[in-house]
């Protein structure tokens, strides 16, 4: 086996020296000749064809053609010059043009010697013309190693201002090759390969920089995403063992009075089969020994907070404190009203601790927490306030996970010695790919049934012209008992817009829902909290029929008797928020309605999410969607995340081959725990060269 000269700095290869090697590390992070193996196409094409000049077509892609120079002119244009040169074969003339850079083009052009030029053409004024085409010289271009398909590799503006052409970097990545003559260190054990029919590490890379068949390229292509997942999949299993290995968590063995209580006596309903699944998937848990880090994804409405309560009185029953914490003070708020009355019947003492608790309230609350006193803290942020000292916290429990940040999350920990054990609850779906990548190290729960009798939200798609017969049906609601959400977008960037906006429909609304017969209550991000909490209030009260609202309702609240939710521009409103609105109807016994408005012009992206909503009410499927339509990238904010700076697997359009890497990580793990195994050994020692080179984000550290 030869490992090469791959750790090289590519200021060493032939053809790259000092100024382009400065290039090549800042544009496309190249610092040793490894990393330009790994710099990988992003597209080939066919070069195997040669074009005429009477053959192009208007609408023709990439041509590449054979002829001569026989006059270049300078054109005055608005700014500059451009260069403008008259390019015949035998069947035709074109043009070529360049708009920058002209004057040392204009120099080196040779005029009247065979060139093949190779670019993307344009019909105008009836003639064709090719835009910066890539050019060599006929007799170079014979001398060049040929290859039927031409890789076409990622590039910059500075990279091509600067000399460095797709066909340069062809140039030195065939110097590596070279270089290289024995081939590269195979990364994959050969029983895995054998068993997957995998061409060897240097066969791979050969052919996915230079195919030599289509075929052959999607072997080379299959191989190295395979390896690439793997390697991660590997490292996130690795992680999540060390975890438990490492981190110590309390063990709840007892399965005591307060749990059994609860079940037997004061069940408020039958859990479903979900929740039941994912409390005993906790109760496991919480009996290894390790912490727990648990996430429980489940649909807005599938019932999470019942097994979060459930998972606290476990906590209780082996003398240990647990806490609640959600994203606003409101979500809290209706926590901890929720659980109080399931708490009293059981004599467990649980408390509020938000922004707005007064000081003497506080006091109390900080004295009884340390006295260990007080069994449940419920609350905001401002649970973790460095005054709030637990006695025992073996829980914590944090709700809507995505509008906390890692650090936030990690100073909970701080607060034992040993780290409580930690459940997040999102009601965002992520999809399983992704689940499996990002949190790969984490253990997850999913509820994906929702209770009983629930009738599903029925969902339409109006345009604005229809708004009066979408106010008519408003009234019929109201007359009925029901209550109304209407929802405007707010977007940052045009915040001022969005807020005429929403003033201005609620102007309409009004008019057309006058007092005293119709109440309509506001909310939006510039009132005051204490305002917002009082127009809040008269909502759920019942008090207003009506509530106008930026997106600030989306999370959480909790209004039985609302059963229309209206979405103004909805097609400005991304697919999970779409969802997300959603779900603050359809909570009572009533069929509820979700109407998405918006004009008639709408992309092909927004038309797919309001198709999208229409057809499902589905958080999961929904989900997939939204990652096909934006791309993991744009997921709560996982570009910080190494797992997703993948160079040539696609998380979403290679999942299988991503599920089949994790089986075969899975498998390996559990065959041979420490890769000892002879065949093995390469595993380890590329495992560890990766690991030394960049650790994955943590999700819950
Ligand atoms: P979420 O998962 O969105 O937090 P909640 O826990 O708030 O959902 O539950 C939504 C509603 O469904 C609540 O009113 C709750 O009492 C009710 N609920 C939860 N589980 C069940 C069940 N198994 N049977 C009937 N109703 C249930
Ligand atoms: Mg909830």
């Amino acid at each position: 086996m030869n490992s090469g000269n791959l750790q090289t700095p590519i200021d060493y290869l032939k053809g790259v020296g000092p100024n382009r090697a400065d290039i090549l590390r800042k544009e496309l992070g190249i610092h040793i000749f490894g990393d330009l193996l790994n710099l990988f196409p992003n597209r080939y094409i066919d070069k195997t064809r040669y074009y005429k000049i009477n053959e192009l077509q208007q609408n023709s892609a990439e041509v590449q053609i054979v002829g001569k120079i026989t006059h270049i002119k300078s054109v005055a244009q608005k700014r500059g010059k451009r260069l403008v040169a008259d390019f015949v074969d035998e069947t035709g003339k074109m043009e070529l043009v360049w708009f920058r850079g002209n004057k040392w083009l204009k120099e080196s052009l040779k005029i009247n010697e065979p060139y093949v030029i190779f670019g993307k053409v344009n019909w105008f004024n009836g003639s064709f013309s090719m835009p910066h085409p890539d050019m060599e010289l006929l007799k170079e271009h014979q001398q060049n190693m040929r290859v039927a398909m031409q890789p076409i590799y990622p590039s910059t503006e500075i990279l091509s201002n600067r000399g460095i052409s797709n066909r340069v970097i062809i140039k030195i990545i065939q110097q590596v090759f070279l270089e290289n003559k024995k081939g590269f260190l195979e990364t994959l054990p050969q029983s895995l390969r054998k068993e997957l029919k995998l061409i060897s590490k240097t066969e791979a890379l050969f052919n996915v920089h230079f195919p030599q068949s289509p075929e052959k390229l999607t072997q080379a292509q299959f191989r190295l995403k395979f390896e690439e997942l793997f390697y991660i999949q590997l490292q996130l299993l690795i992680k999540n063992r060390l975890r438990k290995q490492k981190i110590k968590g309390f063990v709840f063995d007892e399965v005591g009075e307060y749990f059994n209580q609860f079940y037997k006596n004061f069940l408020p309903f039958e859990l479903t089969n979900a929740q039941k699944r994912v409390v005993k998937e906790i109760r496991n848990d919480l009996g290894t020994g390790a912490q727990m880090n648990r996430l429980l994804q489940g649909d807005v409405g599938s019932g999470k907070t019942i097994v979060a309560f459930m998972s606290s009185l476990l906590a209780l029953d082996n003398k240990f404190q647990a806490c609640i914490m959600a994203p606003t003070e409101i979500l809290a708020t209706q926590h901890y009203n929720g659980l109080q009355e399931w708490c009293e019947k059981l004599g467990i003492t649980i408390e509020l601790l938000t922004g707005s608790t007064k000081k003497s309230g506080r006091k109390i609350i900080h004295e009884n927490l340390e006295s260990g006193e007080l069994h449940i803290l419920v609350g905001t942020h401002a649970l973790l306030e460095d005054k709030v000292q637990f006695q025992n916290l073996g829980l914590a429990i944090i709700d809507e996970q995505h509008r906390f940040g890692v650090a936030q999350r990690a100073k909970l920990w701080k607060k034992n010695t040993i780290p409580p054990h930690v459940l997040v609850m999102t009601a965002t779906p992520i999809p399983r790919t992704l689940a499996m990548s990002l949190y790969g190290d984490l253990d997850i729960s999913v509820i994906d049934e929702l209770p009983p009798g629930r009738k599903s939200i029925k969902t339409v798609h109006r345009f604005d012209n229809n708004r009066l017969k979408v106010f008519r049906f408003i009234r019929d609601e109201i007359k009925k008992g029901r209550q109304i959400y209407i929802v405007y977008p707010l977007i940052e960037e045009s915040e001022s817009m969005d807020y005429k906006d929403l003033m201005d429909g609620y102007e309409s609304i009004a008019r057309d829902f006058p007092m005293p017969e119709y109440q309509i209550s506001i909310v939006h991000g510039k009132m005051k909290p204490a305002d917002k909490d009082y127009e809040m209030k008269r909502f759920a009260n019942g008090e207003t029929q009506i509530m106008v609202a930026t997106t600030v309702i989306e999370v959480g609240v909790n209004v039985t008797n609302a059963s229309v939710m209206i979405i103004e521009s909805a097609e400005r409103f991304g697919l999970s928020q779409l969802h997300q609105l959603r779900g603050r109807v359809g909570r009572g016994a009533e069929q509820s309605y979700c109407i998405l408005m918006t004009g008639h012009k709408l992309s092909s992206d927004s038309k797919t999410r309001l198709e999208t909503m229409v057809k499902t009410n589905d958080g999961f499927e929904i989900a997939e969607v939204d990652l096909k339509l934006r791309g993991p990238g744009d997921i709560m904010g996982t570009q910080q995340s190494g797992v997703l700076n993948l160079k040539i697997a696609d998380i979403v359009k290679d999942n299988q081959i991503l599920k089949s890497a994790r089986f075969y990580a899975m498998k390996l793990l559990k065959e041979d725990p420490n890769l000892e195994e002879e065949d093995h050994k390469i595993v380890r020692y590329t495992y560890n060269l990766i690991a030394k080179d960049k650790t994955i984000w943590n999700y819950i550290s």
